[in-house]
This record gives C-alpha cells, structure tokens and sequence, in this order.
C-alpha cells in the first residue's frame, strides 16, 4: 500500500509500505475513505515533535471502511463506515474509566501518527478498535464527519468546556487557523454575546466571520485590548482561548481576560511562555491547558448528523491521496495559498 512516510526534519514523501495488518485481537484494519493534515503535522515535520521514528506514517485524523477486524474486536463489522479518532483509547485503564482517553495508560492516548503508524495512508490499523472508533451515522458524508476526529474536539473540550463558556460571554480567541475557527463554530452552542477572533491574516479572519464571529481583529493593525476594553465596560473577556501555540499569543489570551475569568489554552507549544504572576497573581484567573481526551466526540457526532454544527466552510482544498506531497505544500504555505483544512481522498 502507499503511504505518508515521515523521514527525519523536513523530509517526508508518498511511499509503498508494508500493508496495513492485524497485530492485536482488539485491532481493526480501516480501509481511509477520507482523511486531513493537521498543524501538529507540520509540527513533526519541523522535528517538533522527537519521539516521532523517522519511517513512521503520520495521521491521526481519518474516515474510513472497516475492512478487517481482530478477534477481540466486538462493536464492529466488515464494512461499518467509522471515524478513527485522533485518540486511541484502551477502555480499561484508569484514565479510560474516567473518560481522560488522553491520558490513556494502557496502550493509548495520541498514538495514531506519532508512536504508532497514522491514517495518512490507503490503510491504517487501529490499536483498541471498540474504543477509539466512533461508527458514523447515516446520511452523513464523510466530509462532514473528518473533522470530528480532531480539531471540533479539541476545541470543544480543551478550549470551550475548559475555559467554561456561557451565555453572553465574551468569548475572545487568539488564532483564526483551523482550531481557532473551530472554537468559533464549538464557543457558539453556549449562545455568548460576542465571539471576537484576533489573527494577522485577513482572509483567517473573513473565514472566522463566516463561521459566527462577531468581532475580527488585525492585531497587526488594531488593538485587541482596546477593541475588547470597548465591548466589557475596560473590564476584558470573559474567556480567552489561545488558538496558536506561540509564547506571545499566550500573553496575549492572559492580558486580555477579566479578573475572574478563563484562559484556556489549545495550541501545541514549542518554546517556553511567560507566565505574568506580577501582573496576574490577584485577579482569581482559572488558566487550563491540555490533550483532548475526545470524550465529547458521540455529542459532536449527533450534532453534525442534526446540522447544528456545520464544518464545511473549514475545508478548502481537496486532494486525491497520490497527490499527498502537494496537498502538505498547499495546506503548509497556508498564509499564500489561504488553506483552512485539507481532505484528501481515494
Ligand atoms: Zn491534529
Ligand atoms: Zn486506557
């Protein structure tokens, strides 16, 4: 079979591996209908991202048909269509029991694409397949359902749930890429009275608009204290999600929340940031950072299947899988070619 090979920092390419087969009685090998890039790939390509094997296939995002399954395997069959959650999930552990599947002890957590071989390829194998699948519904294509392996997820619990939105927050998010704009579609289930999106790129933000934010800051060209001073009587938001991963954007989600509030990072950070304790230690901030566990996944799910949540504007450039090389250009010079999220299929 062909897959997205990962060969050291900055190398990578569409190669004939070995195929994918069962190595676990809990194991499932899942034929990719649909599957994505993801920042945190960019992040291994850039040797981010250590313990990632040279040889190894990335992915950690995926659509696709069962095609053969262990004999552990119990909830499903030969041909269920199923998502192959960026989270591979034991069930049993202590972690597991807790619905932490981040945390997983027992063989789990991020797997796919990182210690074990990923989804960016025609097949993959899916370790604890029960648990770290979710079937999708009926009626539902696969476009709708591939960001549910990761990024709507990830937002939801780590930036939205975490940073505890409510109804008539102001909800401000540092970073329109493609988790910032999922926070935007996840932060509106709470019904807050202002989403605000601040970013350097315009056309992130004319994306984060059309999704439902209802302030776009340039922070190149404007003041995102100022703008969010002008909405909270000077008092700063409610929540502040961090949406990017840089040191500077984490200060910015900490200097722009209100005494009392949230800041809930999501971004994947490669250097160290400043904590402002000077600054900060009196105004009784909650700041909460994390790995999605994916326990919200069946939630998203059913809210897709009822078109509550609708993904599509997220994905902008489609792909045949042979075409691997050039969608990772495409998706990784997103500022030029104006990439959101990719999909690529058979
Ligand atoms: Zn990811
Ligand atoms: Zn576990």
């Amino acid at each position: 079979m062909k897959a997205l090979v990962y060969q050291g920092p900055g190398a990578r390419a569409w190669d004939e591996v070995a195929d994918a087969s069962i190595q676990q009685p809990g194991d499932a090998i899942v034929k990719v209908d649909a599957v994505t890039i993801c920042g945190t790939d960019l992040h291994i390509l850039k040797g981010d991202v250590p313990e990632v094997a040279q040889g190894r296939i990335l992915g950690h995002e995926a659509v696709g048909t069962v095609t053969a399954i262990g004999s552990g395997v119990q909830r499903l069959s030969i041909g269920d269509r199923v998502l192959v959650s960026c989270i591979t999930a034991c069930g049993s552990c202590r972690y597991c029991r807790t619905a932490s599947y981040g945390q997983c002890l027992g063989g789990g957590g991020w797997m796919l694409g990182h210690l074990i071989d990923g989804t960016q390829a025609e097949f993959v194998r899916v370790p604890f397949a029960d648990y770290s699948t979710h079937k999708v519904p009926a009626g539902v294509t696969d476009e709708q359902m591939i960001l549910l392996a990761d990024i709507l997820p990830t937002s939801y619990e780590v930036g939205v749930l975490n940073g505890t939105v409510r109804p008539a927050d102001v909800v401000a998010i540092v970073g329109a890429g493609p988790i910032g704009l999922a926070a935007v579609l996840t932060s509106r289930l709470f019904s807050p009275s202002h989403i605000v999106v601040i970013d350097v790129a315009d056309t992130r933000l004319e994306a984060a608009r059309k999704l439902g934010a209802d302030v776009v800051i340039n922070s190149a060209a404007e003041d995102p204290g100022a703008v969010i001073g002008d909405l909270t009587s000077g008092l700063g938001a409610d929540v502040t999600m961090e949406a990017v991963g840089l040191p500077q954007t984490f200060e910015e989600a900490v200097r722009l929340v209100r005494p009392g509030g949230h800041v809930a990072n999501i971004g994947v950070h490669g250097a160290p940031a400043t904590l402002h304790l000077e600054d900060i230690w009196m105004k009784n901030l909650t700041i909460t950072t994390g790995l999605v566990d994916t326990y919200s996944t069946p939630s998203l799910i059913r809210l897709v299947a009822s078109h509550q949540i609708d993904t599509s504007p997220v994905i902008t450039h489609r792909f045949k899988l042979d075409e691997f090389e050039t969608a990772y250009d495409v998706f990784s010079r997103a500022s030029d070619t104006g990439a959101l999220k990719v999909v690529l299929t058979p």
